[in-house]
């Protein structure tokens, strides 16, 4: 499966193109700066500049131990600065991230500015993906490979989900719903039954109405993605296999999309349950309606359905029915004395435990390591070798 496989930049290649050399020069110190800069981003490494003023240029690798190490010197009587000493070898492993130091401001906008001119349509998005194909620069830390190697990508892959998601990803459905019910906790239990029944009727009652006040075939949020996709299908050429199924040309790939088993090759529609743009494209050639495949949970129809049912009121308590009152003759009267059950009350004050859903919200903060600029651990307990 060559579509699974993590590219990873060919080092050997960025090496012969940002080669240096005892003795190679530079019009002035400020492209020897700029140079380096751009071989720093090329190899994976932070530059340490130790010396720069108006006579010489001397920098190192910023890695603990690493002895990779530039010396530049102004030559007599010109502008020009050349190389004088070089240890050119790493001994780390360089810079993974795009924490990277050496991509200043400035150096991002040096490397753009000529792509611009070319094509004042570049994207933010485009841009940063430019400049990770040609420098190289990945997200991941090299020893998650073998990790996502020996797992199968179902397991970390949307993509290879088996099954349907409808596009839904929650975590703690039941903290969601305590949290609902949250103001209740307190009662006792008929009070709080009747809580939860207030807040029911009152949650179906709001919902029966926002779902008669739409007018579309499914529901907003649905709506809108399988709108984002029929804008979307233009950009394919749609060629006509057979009946059911059909080749959707992108410039980038083909996809195969079956209508009559809703299945896209992108995987998007048998995911979600919505059109994928290529689905769209393939039903709007042949000149179905996109809404109307759609998994029927996304309806406004199913949406009404849903909350259709009533839940009745209960009189007030003082008019209930005691148990066996009304039978025939009498004769049903049953004594039940219910007894509560058998607890030890354990010494001390009971602990309240209230599930809060907002700690589940709140985002962790993120440690970033200050030596070899990974997340996820601090600088004291980094384990990256030298
Ligand atoms: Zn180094
Ligand atoms: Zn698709
Ligand atoms: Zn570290």
């Amino acid at each position: 499966m060559a579509d699974r496989a993590l590219i990873v930049p060919d080092a050997s290649l960025a090496l012969s193109e940002h080669a240096l050399a005892i003795g190679q020069e530079f019009p002035n110190v400020e492209t020897c700066r700029r140079t380096l800069k751009d071989i720093a981003i090329a190899l994976h490494f932070d530059l340490r500049i130790v010396k720069s003023d108006r006579s010489r240029f001397i920098a190192k690798c910023s890695k603990v131990g690493c002895p990779w190490r530039v010396h530049v010197a102004k030559c007599p009587g010109v502008p020009t600065f050349s190389i004088r000493t070089l240890h050119g070898e790493h001994t780390c492993e360089g810079v993974h991230n795009l924490h990277h130091q050496q991509a200043s401001v400035g150096w991002v906008a040096r490397s753009v500015e000529a792509r611009i001119r070319d094509n004042p349509q570049f994207k933010p998005k485009e841009i940063l993906q430019d400049i990770r194909d040609r420098h190289g620069m990945i997200e991941i830390s090299q020893d998650v490979i073998p990790w996502f190697q020996d797992f199968s990508p179902q397991l970390w892959a949307v993509a290879y989900f088996e099954g349907m998601r409808f596009g839904h990803f929650t975590l703690g459905v039941t903290e969601l719903l305590y949290n609902w019910a949250l103001e209740c906790h307190e009662l006792p239990v008929v009070q709080m039954m009747e809580h939860i029944r207030l807040q029911l009727t009152s949650w179906f009652n709001n919902r029966r109405e926002i779902g008669m006040s739409w007018t579309s075939i499914l529901v907003p949020s649905a709506e809108k993605r399988v709108l984002e996709a029929i804008a979307d299908a233009p950009c394919y050429q749609v060629l006509r296999a057979n009946e059911v199924e059909f080749e959707i040309v992108s410039t980038e790939r083909t996809n195969i999309v079956d209508i009559s088993s809703r299945v896209c090759s992108c995987r998007r529609w048998q995911l979600n349950g919505l059109p994928c743009a290529h689905a769209a494209a393939a039903l709007i050639s042949c000149g179905q309606n996109a809404h109307v495949f759609a998994e029927p949970c996304f309806t406004v129809a199913s949406y009404r359905e849903t909350y259709s049912e009533m839940i009745n009121p209960i009189p007030d308590k003082s008019q209930w029915r005691e148990l066996g009152e009304g039978t025939e003759g009498g004769v049903a009267r049953v004594d039940i004395s219910i007894r509560p059950p058998k607890t030890r009350r354990p010494p001390g004050r009971p602990k309240k435990k209230v599930l809060r859903v907002e700690n589940f919200k709140r985002p962790k903060r993120v440690v970033q390591c200050g030596r070899c600029h990974l997340l996820g651990h601090s600088q004291k307990k980094c384990t990256m070798p030298n």
